[in-house]
């Protein structure tokens, strides 16, 4: 069962965004999916529709305080589940600091209910730090939103090689899944010469085996669409909010480009449409 980190360190790009949209595709195409949100600014569980409060059991709770991860999953529909994060998670770095095998709980802590599930995503922290070192443990394959601009390229090393050490060192399953271009303004010259500098870039670092050998931009591209923008607002998923919109196409789009790539390299989708 694919489990896979949205990660990038960069804020603004789409990372939270596309956790959402693509785990409502994926559930809307018949799986059962697990969104786990690993940032403290609790995006993720705002756009889902759930706001935390001082009752609510977050991830945090499961990481510093060992609370049973089964009981602090909520259900959002029928096949769309969430683990919700909490300002408390902001501190998670600092609890930790002198645990020994810090960066293994969400991976021992899942372990006991992946089975449940078809898909798990983890919306992750624009950091580099504990939350995602344990994001990176616990999924076999990461996906990097990135918005096509000059910067695009930059900190993406970083993070490759970031990548490259957990799979060395810890997690050898894992690897690169691909790159999402978000808010694609399709047609300016921008848009064009970044994606076509990402695109040389995988080319050329294939020839080395690494984590990301395979790695591709998926065809798929985001387009900005202003109602993508506006759902988190009402709590609502894209499908739900604007199921007609050019984001609700792309994200859909997105999950089948996605299923169908999986699907090739595990054949284990029983549940995939
Ligand atoms: P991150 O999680 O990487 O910080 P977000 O997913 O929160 O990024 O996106 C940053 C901002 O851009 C948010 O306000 C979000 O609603 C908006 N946004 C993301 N993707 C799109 C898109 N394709 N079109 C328009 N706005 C978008
Ligand atoms: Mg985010």
């Amino acid at each position: 069962m694919p489990q896979l980190a949205i990660l990038n360190q960069k804020g603004g790009v789409g990372k939270t965004t596309t956790a959402v949209n693509l785990s409502a595709a994926l559930a809307d195409l018949g799986n059962r999916v697990l969104l786990i949100d690993l940032d403290p600014q609790a995006h993720a569980t705002l756009h889902l529709g759930v706001v935390p409060n001082d009752e609510t059991t977050s991830v945090y709770d499961v990481l510093c305080r060992d609370a049973d991860i089964a009981a602090v999953v909520q259900p959002i529909n029928e096949r769309l589940s969430l683990i919700p994060s909490s300002i408390d998670l902001a501190a998670a770095e600092v609890e930790l600091a002198g645990e020994v095998g810090r960066e293994l709980l969400l991976r021992d802590h899942l372990a006991k209910i992946a089975d449940d599930y078809d898909y798990v995503l983890i919306d992750c922290a624009p950091s580099l730090g504990v939350l995602t070192l344990n994001a990176l443990v616990a999924v076999d394959e990461v996906i990097i939103p990135l918005q096509p601009h000059f910067l695009a390229l930059h900190g993406l090393s970083k993070l490759l090689e970031t990548i490259e050490v957990v799979a060395r060192r810890i997690n050898g399953r894992l690897r690169l899944g691909g790159v999402v271009f978000c808010m694609f303004e399709s047609g300016t010259r921008l848009a064009n010469e970044v994606t076509r500098d990402v695109d040389s870039f995988f080319e050329r670092v294939g020839e080395r085996k690494t984590p990301w050998s395979e790695a591709r931009p998926f065809r798929t591209r985001i387009r900005r669409n202003i109602r993508l923008a506006e759902a988190p607002s009402f709590g609502q998923s894209i499908f739900q909010y604007a199921a007609d919109s050019h984001g609700a196409e792309d994200y859909r789009n997105l999950a089948k480009e996605f299923v169908a790539a999986s699907g090739a390299g595990q054949g284990s989708h029983a549940h995939a449409a």
